[in-house]
């Protein structure tokens, strides 16, 4: 539960000109589309931006106002913070925002009026926690292994943190298992303390689905915006070589997410994509309260009996939804427009200033 006081952000709020908010973000990840979008919907946009990576966003046009730090972890210091509420800032977060800021800072130092839920954030960055949100939706995860001695099948063996797959590996004995472990410790790919909190689970073969929602508070209605499939390296690159030379080169695979491609699903599936995300939905409602507010994004596989498996969750937009910054086939279904997750986000703040409901958009 985060330290920084609920009363406190809605008095700052409510100092704020509702007719001048800045949508605001950390400049990396998903924030063009955020900050694209919210042009788009009449907002003026600032970026927080390590000197040096401010490129993109001159030359996408999508910043009004740059602050410029040393490093992006400066985004919590209280000058920052200053200059983001004179601005009349909402900070939206994403991947990179809750990575470099840091989840003790972001719910206990970081006083800028933020959309979504801040509590929801460390839900989805700590497995276990990750884990229960999920299971008590009742959607379809991988099983979990308790311990390696029960390897019986292929499993997918995970560390903590993001680290966009890294030192990930496959296994389907006990030892194989220890086998990879030592192979990923020589590599420094992982170190000894990560040992113990290896996670293990079922590895689920199938087709690679992130589906990105959005969850109307104002309207309380789940939107299925776009979806996407992950490129990760080395195994897609290792699937191009022959099957009888892939023993041969000595490379394991590793599964280093280095882009996303933009996917359709097939429409009979579409049932299930929306039962699981209302399922989830409804289980954040009731666990961190107010639940889930905005993007969110569920990382399935599909299986060739047609289920789809869930083994991951993003509560905040998520990588993926950058395949459709000009909107994806679903969310043009849904607005007739080419709506993008960033845009979807800034359409939200301004009806519900319309409507004088931000505070149920704010944390
Ligand atoms: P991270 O969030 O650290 O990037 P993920 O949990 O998304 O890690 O896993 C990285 C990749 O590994 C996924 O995109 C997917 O290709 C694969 N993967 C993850 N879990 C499983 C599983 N249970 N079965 C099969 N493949 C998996």
């Amino acid at each position: 539960m985060s330290k920084v006081n609920r009363e406190e952000i809605l008095s700052i709020l409510d100092k704020y000109d509702k007719e001048d908010i800045t949508i605001a973000t950390l400049g990396s990840h998903t924030s063009l589309h955020i900050l694209n979008g919210a042009k788009k919907e009449g907002f003026k946009t600032a970026v927080v931006c390590e000197k040096g990576r401010e490129i993109p966003y001159q030359r996408y046009k999508v910043a009004d106002e740059y602050i410029i730090v040393d490093k992006f972890s400066d985004i919590v210091n209280e000058e920052v913070q200053d200059q983001l509420k004179a601005m009349n800032s909402i900070i939206i977060p994403h991947g990179s925002f809750v990575a470099y800021a840091g989840l003790d800072k972001i719910e206990n130092d970081f006083y800028v009026p933020m959309f979504g839920n801040r509590d929801i954030l460390r839900w989805e960055a700590e497995r276990d926690l990750e884990r229960k949100l999920m299971l008590d939706s009742g959607i379809r995860m991988p099983y979990k292994y308790e311990n390696a001695d029960e390897i019986d099948r292929a499993v997918m063996v995970k560390f903590p943190g993001a680290r966009g797959g890294k030192g990930y590996f496959v296994a389907s004995s006990t030892e194989e298992f220890n086998q990879k472990i030592q192979s990923m410790l020589e590599r420094n790919w992982i170190v000894e303390e990560d040992v113990p909190q290896a996670h293990i689970e079922e590895y689920v073969s199938g087709t690679n689905f992130c589906i990105h929602y959005f969850y109307s508070v104002i309207n309380d209605e789940v939107e299925m915006l776009g979806m996407d499939s992950r490129f990760e390296s080395n195994i897609d690159g290792l699937v191009r070589i022959p099957a009888k030379d892939q023993l041969d080169i000595g490379l394991d695979p590793s599964y280093v997410i280095t882009g996303n491609h933009p996917v359709v699903i097939r429409e009979s599936l579409l049932p299930q994509v929306f039962d699981i995300g209302d399922k989830l939905v409804d289980a954040a409602k009731k666990l961190v309260k107010p639940g889930m507010n905005g993007p969110f994004c569920l990382q399935t596989m599909c299986t060739d009996n047609l289920e789809i498996v869930t083994f991951e969750m993003s509560a905040r937009t998520d990588g993926g939804t950058n395949t459709f910054m000009n909107g994806s086939a679903y969310s043009y279904l849904l607005f007739g427009e080419e709506m993008s997750m960033g845009q979807r986000i800034a359409r939200e703040i301004k009806n519900a200033i319309k409507t004088d409901q931000l505070e149920d958009l704010i944390t």
